[in-house]
């Protein structure tokens, strides 16, 4: 009896797939509890030197094998699931849902996928290129191994559709615009819109009364400004290069430098989009994209190293400095992601001196410890400044579920 309680338990479980280039990321959890059975990457598909990594009950499981492609990587995730006791293959589970990256003009919610949604995805390429088509290819192959669950793509871009015009136009030849589809799109949305969620209930308030900012700052970095619940700006754009320092991605340039580079230096195309996807942000500037690495070089005087945080910071209260006025009034600032969730220094530097605005943050809270989401501003201070953990997989999850639940197809098995 125990045993078929637990089976039945596992089909009310979400496999959540974040499918990249060449790799996939993985989890598979309770939507409602949000408790996690197991989470993992399969690294390096397509290259001769493939592994997987699974955490599961508290214990890593690491394998290393040729993955040739998105399939077969899944298959490898549903053996080391199945070597920890989560047998989806045989049990199933309710949903799967994937972070789609761009889901363009097309998609503002979370979508069941059928045939005509899967193309549309596809064709979206052309605005996601190194992203949409690994979503397509992570999708395609749970048809292949689970052809029976239904599947739930959530868009990074859906939260932010609602733009408001102003804020989503680029001042470019509006036929051309058009014709490509360019506009400021924004990414990370499901995390915005998560802890967007969470800092209102943190302050016990409803979204629809709060005006916020939001910076996510993990590799991939952005802000927003939400008022009453919506978004009216944020600061990644067609692509997710815009706005904030990253990783190893500048965010905004002047865009002469691109022909200025193309002209001079001689690069072509793939060269530039490589040396600003992946070598420039903190990386860039510093030899390093990991934060943690910035810091350890920047307590040895690293000066490079030191030049990039106050780059990275600059551009932050920038935003911050726009978000302010668009917003007139703000209620929380809230910090996310690896970054923001874990360095009490950015967070303290981001809002230095802004007392006249009611901005501060306590430095005693600030520097406490802790995972929880959590106030680091003074309690009598006029504006919140929040640390709310992002949870990108259980929103997927949630709304992988809702959308199947409401769609009445559960998975047959
Ligand atoms: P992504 O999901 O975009 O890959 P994350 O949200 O995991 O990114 O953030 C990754 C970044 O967060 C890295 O720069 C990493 O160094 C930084 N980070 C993670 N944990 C810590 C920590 N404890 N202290 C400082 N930085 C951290």
């Amino acid at each position: 009896m125990k045993n078929r309680d637990v089976a039945s338990d596992r089909t009310d479980r979400v496999l959540v797939l974040n499918s990249g280039s060449s790799s996939i990321k993985y989890q598979l959890l309770e939507p409602v509890s949000g408790v996690v059975d197991a989470s993992g990457i399969v690294e390096r598909i397509g290259e001769g030197n493939g592994a997987i990594e699974q955490r599961a009950d508290g214990e890593i499981t690491r394998r290393a094998e040729r993955v040739a492609d998105h399939t077969t990587g899944l298959r490898l995730v549903f053996d080391t699931l199945s070597a920890a006791g989560r047998d989806v293959l045989s049990e199933g589970v309710f949903a799967v849902g994937h972070r789609v990256v761009h889901g363009g003009e097309t998609f503002y919610r979370p979508t069941l996928i059928d045939d005509g949604v899967l193309t549309a995805i596809s064709e979206l390429s052309s605005l996601a290129p190194l992203h949409n088509p690994a979503n397509v290819a992570g999708i395609e192959s749970v048809r292949e191994l689970l052809p029976s669950v239904p599947q739930v793509a959530v868009f990074d871009t859906a939260f932010f559709h609602g733009l408001p015009a102003a804020a989503k136009t680029y001042a470019i030849d509006g036929e051309i615009a058009a014709a490509h589809g360019i506009r400021r799109y924004g990414f990370h949305g499901t995390s915005h819109e998560y802890v967007c969620g969470q800092a209102a209930e943190l302050l016990g308030r409803d979204p629809a009364q709060l005006n916020q900012i939001i910076f996510h700052l993990g590799n991939g970095a952005s802000a927003s400004a939400v008022q009453g619940g919506r978004p009216v700006d944020t600061s990644m754009g067609l692509t997710p290069l815009e706005g904030l320092v990253m990783g190893s991605r500048p965010g905004d340039l002047d865009p002469g430098i691109v022909s200025h580079l193309m002209r001079s230096a001689h690069l072509d195309i793939d060269q530039v989009d490589t040396l600003l996807n992946r070598d420039s942000g903190i990386k860039g500037l510093s030899g390093v994209n990991d934060f943690r690495e910035l810091q350890r070089l920047m307590a040895n005087g690293d000066s490079a190293a030191l030049l990039a945080y106050d780059v990275y910071i600059h551009r932050l209260r920038h935003y911050l400095g726009a978000y302010l006025v668009e917003l007139g009034a703000v209620d929380a600032i809230t910090f996310t992601a690896g970054v923001g969730e874990n360095t009490p220094r950015v967070r303290a530097d981001a809002v230095a001196g802004l007392e006249r605005f009611g901005i501060a943050v306590d430095p005693v809270a600030n520097a406490a410890r802790a995972r929880a989401a959590r106030r680091i501003s003074p309690p009598d201070a006029p504006v919140a400044v929040l640390v709310v953990p992002t949870n990108e997989e259980l929103a997927i999850a949630r709304a992988a579920r809702r959308v199947v639940a409401e769609s009445g197809c559960a998975s047959a098995r």
